[in-house]
């Protein structure tokens, strides 16, 4: 990473908690690792991502609806989806360093190679000399190969469900009971899993679980999807990256279901939906991109997998999945609950009777985005440093968060000149206006009207309005664009239906 762009990432984090986007979770007490809060801005930047995603996903179609599900499933939801077994994390400890990463991630190198190290990782340890292992990797903090083997890491989050303390009540009955350490500690594991559920790892297995009951209280005609916007919790070997990767998240996932055999269109379908999305919504539109994925990083039921892809300051990496997820999921729910999750088109005929009527499996596709991921990188897409002069003819850089105004926190912001001659409560009755239309604006009468405006621009507020003395003689107010920073002058009147307009573009 160039310095200036591991400096762009400071000045978001720096940004993100000084103007109340994002907050380290219980800072006061030396903060919680890979924990956030989202303060005032944040929540509200957050909301406007989800509220668009759910608008171009469930409101602008008629054959997509929601679901909110339950955080806590059966246990069973992830014994059959394969969660409880596979879904871990290869773990590597570099036993020079200490320093502990995933194998997969880790940067690839050619087996057999020369390298060379330094002893601890220190910069002024021995120079040792090595060899790149058959795994194809090394430590990626100090390039050692001195590793241990890789060893699975589960991801989920486990807790027990029930008023009983499974472990409490285990040593009452076992406590010097001549137990060996070995059957002691099979059967503890034996009593917790008895009452364990787990904190879903993604929203996806709820869509695919309440596929039927959707169907029935919907009567909707294959093709049709289900989304859900919610909390999603994995306990990452490595957070990093800020909100990139945390243990606690936000997903923004769909589920469509469609006739076999039509995959390939429904994939093409909707990774351009989905590409597009994000570039509507992004100045740098070529920082988002497709990836197919090759096909040893397929899943063995995944026909085939595009990632989007930002390009985040430290190179491109993942922000949302699109897999071809075949019928596996729904059959496996079906095989492992006995409820037949299959569709029945009476219109069709059967392709291998021939009789009229086809029951079938649907085929899935899956786009699966990450909301908290969206919110970094349209963080790091606005954001702009602007060379330019002030009033006086003297050089000044403002930063400026070129959000999108459908995604800006306020909309408005509504700055009196002077706390004085009726200027606030003209100000107040406008924002008042504004309020009634369900527009989120911010009455602001502190600070000169140079940091008003300077504090607005580094916020992503699209439109300042300004009342002067003016105003209170002719009923006019500017309106000074965040972008161009150009003000025009326009009526009280239409100031509402003015910023409304611009917003509906
Ligand atoms: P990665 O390869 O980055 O670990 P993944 O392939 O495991 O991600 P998916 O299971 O496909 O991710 O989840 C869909 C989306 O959810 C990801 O593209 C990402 O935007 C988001 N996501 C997944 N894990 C995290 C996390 N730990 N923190 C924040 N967002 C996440």
């Amino acid at each position: 990473m160039t310095t200036d762009k591991i400096d762009l990432m400071t000045k978001i984090v720096s940004l993100a908690k000084r103007r109340g986007f994002v907050f380290q979770s219980s800072e006061i007490y030396g903060g919680l690792k890979s924990s956030y809060d989202y303060g005032p801005l944040g929540v509200e930047l957050k909301r406007n991502i989800a509220n668009q995603w759910w608008r171009s996903m469930v409101y602008e179609r008629d054959n997509i609806v929601g679901l909110d599900a339950s955080i806590i499933m059966h246990p069973k939801v992830w014994q059959t989806s394969g969660h409880l077994a596979n879904f871990s994390d290869p773990l590597v400890d570099c036993l020079n360093c200490k320093e502990r990463f995933r194998a997969d991630k880790a940067p690839k190198r050619t087996p057999g190679e020369k390298i060379e190290y330094r002893k601890g990782g220190q910069k002024k340890g021995e120079l040792i000399q090595g060899t790149v292992p058959e795994k194809g990797y090394l430590c990626p903090q100090c390039g050692s190969c001195e590793l241990s083997t890789e060893r699975q890491f589960r991801l989920m989050f486990q807790t027990n469900l029930g008023p009983v303390d499974p472990i409490s009540e285990f040593l009452e009955k076992n406590y010097n009971q001549g137990l060996s350490k070995e059957d002691f500690s099979k059967k503890l594991s034996e009593a917790i899993e008895k009452s364990a559920v787990y904190l879903r790892p993604e929203t996806a297995q709820a869509m695919f679980v309440q596929f039927q009951n959707i169907a029935q209280t919907t009567s909707m005609k294959i093709p049709f999807g289900i989304a859900q916007i919610g909390k999603s919790f994995r306990n990452e070997i490595i957070v990093e990256h800020f909100i990139f990767r945390s243990c606690e998240f936000e997903q923004m996932e769909m589920e469509f279901f469609y006739e076999p055999g039509t995959e390939d269109q429904w994939l093409d379908y909707w990774t351009n939906e989905r590409l597009s999305w994000y570039r509507r919504f992004a100045n740098n539109k070529d920082n988002f991109r497709l990836r197919p994925h090759d096909k040893d990083e397929l899943a063995h039921y995944s026909s085939a997998c595009y990632d989007i892809e930002y390009l985040y300051p430290w190179g491109f990496d993942e922000l949302e999945g699109i897999a071809s997820r075949t019928d596996y999921d729904l059959k496996k729910h079906s095989e492992a609950s006995g409820v037949k999750l299959s569709y029945f088109d009476q219109q069709k005929t059967d392709p291998t009777t021939g009789k009229p009527g086809y029951r079938f499996v649907p085929y899935v596709i899956e786009p699966a985005a990450g909301l908290t991921r969206s919110l970094l990188c349209f963080l790091l897409d606005a954001y702009e440093e602007e060379k330019g002069v002030d009033a006086k003819g003297e050089s000044k850089e403002r930063v400026v968060l070129k959000l999108h105004p459908l995604l800006a926190p306020y909309k408005a912001a509504i700055l009196p000149l002077v706390k004085k001659d009726g200027q606030p409560e003209l100000g107040q009755a406008i924002a008042q206006e504004f309020r009634k239309k369900g527009m989120n604006v911010h009455f602001d009468d502190n600070q000169s009207i140079g940091k008003r405006y300077a504090k607005h621009d580094e916020i992503g507020t699209p439109y300042c309005l300004t009342i002067d003395q003016q105003s209170l003689v002719d009923q006019t107010i500017t309106i000074r664009d965040r972008d161009t920073t150009v003000q025009e002058r326009v009526s009280i009147d239409q100031a509402v239906e003015i910023v409304q307009r611009r917003l509906s573009l």
